[in-house]
């Protein structure tokens, strides 16, 4: 279960200016489609409307056949873990963030999980400003690692469907590839739809479709697109 289809995806957040002109693709149960594309293209856009927090303007999203806007929202947002560029973090410890929502989930798939992200090193820190509240060592989380404690807390809900918005653009090397790593190890065997900045970030990819000013400019393989450069 989990199969994820845009059907012919219109999109305007202002009614003049429309943003996503007719998008269309599948992402099969247990796949990964990484999107890519210049800033502006809609990449954000077509997560924002998997998880409605718009409605489309035309065509319809489908999720195993069913459109999206028949389904509860509850139930929709559960199938769904969503790891946005911008994680913004709960005043408390790291073991906290990552539990939250999964409040029954044992010390050790929490410990799991912070594993599989790389953040196990800090994982009884707090971020700072909250240390002296539970007398431990307070933490400055750079937005590499702050997007690392969200995909710990997606891996631990454990949902049918990911959406990764990668936020490794302004991010040095090293982080990418530490980030890279943890979002392959969570994305392997669940559907996921990953939003990606640079080609060479996604090579895992079952397909690539790349987005430009709200079309699909092109679709294939990662070993296609870079021989076509
Ligand atoms: P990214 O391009 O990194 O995905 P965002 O999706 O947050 O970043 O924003 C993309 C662009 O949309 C930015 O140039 C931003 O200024 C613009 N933008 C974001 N929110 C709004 C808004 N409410 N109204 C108009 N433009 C916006
Ligand atoms: P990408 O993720 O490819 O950088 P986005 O999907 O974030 O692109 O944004 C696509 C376009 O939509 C951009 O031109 C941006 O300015 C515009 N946009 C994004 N969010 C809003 C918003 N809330 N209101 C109006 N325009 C927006």
């Amino acid at each position: 279960a989990g199969t994820v289809r845009f059907e012919d995806v219109r999109f305007a957040y202002e009614p003049t200016r429309p943003i996503l002109k007719g998008i269309s693709f599948e992402v099969p149960a247990g796949k990964t489609i990484a999107i890519v594309g210049p800033s502006g293209a809609g990449k954000s856009t077509i997560s924002r409307l998997l998880f409605r927090l718009y409605d489309v303007s035309g065509g319809k999203i489908l999720i195993d056949g069913q459109d999206i806007r028949n389904v509860m929202q509850a139930s929709l947002r559960a199938s769904i873990g969503m790891v946005p560029q911008d994680t913004v973090l709960f005043n408390d410890t790291i073991r906290y963030n990552i539990r939250y929502g999964r409040w029954d989930a044992s010390d050790a798939e929490v410990e799991e999980a912070a594993r599989l992200a790389q953040i196990d090193h800090f994982i009884r820190m707090a971020p700072k400003g909250y240390e002296t509240q539970v007398g431990e060592r307070g933490l400055k989380l750079s937005g590499g690692e702050k997007q690392r404690v969200a995909i710990a807390r997606t891996v631990l809900k454990a949902p049918p469907i990911l959406v990764l918005d990668e936020a490794t653009s302004a991010l040095d090397t090293h982080t990418e590839h530490e980030i890279q790593g943890a979002l392959d190890r969570v994305a392997k065997n669940r559907t996921s739809l990953v939003i990606a900045h640079r080609l060479s970030t996604i090579v895992g990819a079952d397909e690539i479709i790349v987005l430009d000013q709200g079309r699909i400019a092109e679709r294939g393989t990662h070993a296609k697109l870079l021989a076509q450069g």
